[in-house]
């Protein structure tokens, strides 16, 4: 299981820093108790078209005798592009304003990729809208209803929820899209699902850690 952390640095200052991130370490999602540091692996990320390799650390608890890996809320789990990249060519095909091709042609990704991440978007759309909008409210933000199209009902419902989690210390240059990925887990457009959302009906998701004085 992933914990994704609303990690505030670019890519580019991720991989520079190596281990040398400063991971937050939060506590075991099952039992809550203490996670310890437990080695880590390398995967690969795409951002605008170029593949870079990062550091992910893996946390274990002792009693549950699970490791989980810490992701960077830049990354979506199991997905090679960023987080970013996903919800730009998302928000502009679920939005309406254009279709698949030119949305992938522009993010520089594959036709086929861009096709999976919509289709698995739009199939979740409801579920996502609904979840959001909860969270939105959960949050002091907008209620959200649900609109005639459920693609756009998610999209806006995430856009409430970013918009109330900003107003919180942190949030706001995340982004929508890492934010979208810290508080489902990586999982937002993820093939198999349990609860995405428990992170976030549970309120745990985790504070962003505010970014270093220039
Ligand atoms: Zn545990």
């Amino acid at each position: 299981m992933a914990i994704v952390w609303p990690c505030p640095l670019s890519v580019d200052a991720y991989v520079a820093a190596g281990r040398d991130v400063e991971f937050p370490r939060p506590d075991c999602p099952s039992c809550a108790g203490p996670l310890v540091f437990w080695s880590g692996y390398r995967r690969h990320v795409r951002v605008a078209g170029r593949c870079r390799k990062i550091f992910v650390p893996r946390l274990r608890c002792s009693p549950c005798r699970v490791s989980h890996a810490l992701l960077p809320a830049f990354v979506l789990a199991w997905r090679l592009d960023v987080a970013e990249t996903v919800g730009t060519v998302i928000v502009q095909v679920a939005g309406g304003g254009c279709g698949v091709r030119p949305a992938a042609a522009r993010a520089g990704v594959p036709y086929t990729t861009a096709r999976g991440w919509v289709r698995r978007f739009r199939a979740r759309a409801l579920e996502l809208g609904t979840a959001f909008a909860a969270l939105a409210v959960e949050l002091g933000g907008e209620a959200i209803g649900p609109a005639g199209q459920p693609g756009r009902f998610a999209l806006d419902a995430i856009g409430a929820a970013f918009a109330a989690a900003a107003g919180l210390p942190g949030w706001l240059g995340l982004g929508a899209w890492r934010f979208a990925s810290s508080v489902s887990g990586g999982r937002l457009i993820a093939a198999n699902t349990g609860s995405p959302f428990l992170v976030a009906g549970k309120r745990r998701f985790m504070p962003p850690v505010p970014s270093a004085p220039p």
